[in-house]
């Protein structure tokens, strides 16, 4: 009869049907898979397709062998057409070997001289030069090699710190990581970690603090021996005994290096050969730590100002041992108070006897 099915062909129809559920999921999943891949794929072509604004020239050449000679020759920068410019007329020249403060209020253009010294943007008018040569005619790869940076906000992959450190220098040795590492004075910290420097840094791992990202970073940057040193407020981060810590090995390793210095505090750019101090772009002081304090400008100004701050800290915590001591007094009072009552209280209970 019409409709009928036998034993046999529901037992098969019923497998038949088990057996196609999973192509089936399968499927839905593949196609599911290649809509996301096709999508991450769009976004990752809208990058690649970007043609970036600073690129190398045809004729560009290769800065070989640095000696890491910095100059500024009448700099004006602006980032945008008919924006304010961030730099104007700025001039320095930093020798081989030389440090170069600088000093600025916020917003006064101290990332914007590290910017075009590593040409991020190159400058509107006047030259940076390299040893002589115009930034915008040598080659990305041999300008930013010649150089150690260390941005203002540092940024680290979810890798371990060992990989963070190498990824400017794949080739360095362990032992050039080690000693990058006591440099930027974070090595005891590290070797604490369970895995020192394997230990996963980001979303997997561990998350660093503000002072610690920085010296992985300032590692990083001085972990293949650049001719030009570029800290961008790089110790902002870190208490100032540490900071004094980390300057004192810095000395050593920066001695034969150029090096740019942008700070907020001075105590970061007392040292330095020469210090530039900007005001809305414009450099309005220049001269050594005793030069600028004798020009009683801003630089006189910032510094008395931390001077200040640096001396009522210390009279803050001086007050609070005392406030300790007073209160391991008051308490060591009470003890004996205590005691003396305890003993009064006998003696009252000895004479009620
Ligand atoms: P801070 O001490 O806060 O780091 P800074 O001295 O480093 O300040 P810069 O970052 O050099 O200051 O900025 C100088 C000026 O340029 C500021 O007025 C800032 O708003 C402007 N500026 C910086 N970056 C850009 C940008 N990408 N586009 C437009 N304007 C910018
Ligand atoms: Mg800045």
């Amino acid at each position: 009869m019409l409709g009928d099915i036998t034993t046999g062909d529901l037992v098969a129809f019923t497998s038949y049907l088990g057996i196609l559920t999973w192509p089936m999921i399968a499927m839905g999943w593949v196609v599911n898979v290649l809509q996301r891949g096709a999508a991450s794929m769009g976004r990752i072509n809208r990058i690649l397709e970007v043609t970036p604004e600073i690129a190398d020239h045809e004729n560009a050449v290769e800065l070989a062998e640095p000696r890491g000679e910095v100059e500024f020759r009448g700099v004006t920068f602006s980032y945008a057409e008919g924006l304010e410019p961030a730099l104007a007329d700025v001039s320095f020249t930093v020798p081989r070997g030389h440090t170069l403060g600088v000093l600025g209020r916020t917003g006064s253009g101290k990332s914007t001289v590290c910017n075009l010294l590593l040409r991020i943007h190159e400058a509107t008018e006047g030259q940076v030069l390299i040893d002589g040569n115009d930034v915008t005619g040598l080659t990305l790869s041999s300008l930013r090699g010649a150089i150690g940076y260390v941005p203002q906000d540092t940024f680290l992959f979810s890798d371990t710190i060992r990989e963070n450190i190498r990824f400017g220098a794949p080739e360095a040795s362990d032992e050039r990581v080690t000693e990058a590492v006591r440099i930027a004075g974070i090595l005891d910290e590290i070797e604490s970690f369970p895995d020192g420097l394997d230990t996963l840094v980001g979303e997997r791992g561990v998350t660093l603090s503000g002072g610690q990202k920085q010296r992985v970073a300032i590692a990083r940057a001085l972990v293949h021996a650049p001719a030009i040193v570029v800290l961008d407020d790089a110790l902002s981060s870190v208490d100032t005994a540490t900071e004094e810590r980390i300057q004192q090995e810095l000395k050593g390793a920066l001695e034969n290096r150029t090096s740019v210095i942008v700070s907020h505090r001075i105590s970061s750019i007392k040292h330095a050969d020469e210090t530039i101090v900007l005001d809305e772009g414009r450099i309005v002081e220049r001269g050594t730590h005793e030069e600028l304090v004798a020009q009683k400008g801003l630089y006189a100004n910032i510094y008395e100002r931390q001077l200040l701050e640096t001396a009522m800290e210390d009279s803050d915590s001086a007050e609070e041992q005392t406030d300790g001591e007073q209160q391991a007094d008051r308490e060591e009072q009470t003890d004996r108070k205590q005691q003396t009552d305890g003993k009064q209280q006998t003696d009252g209970e000895q004479q009620t006897e």
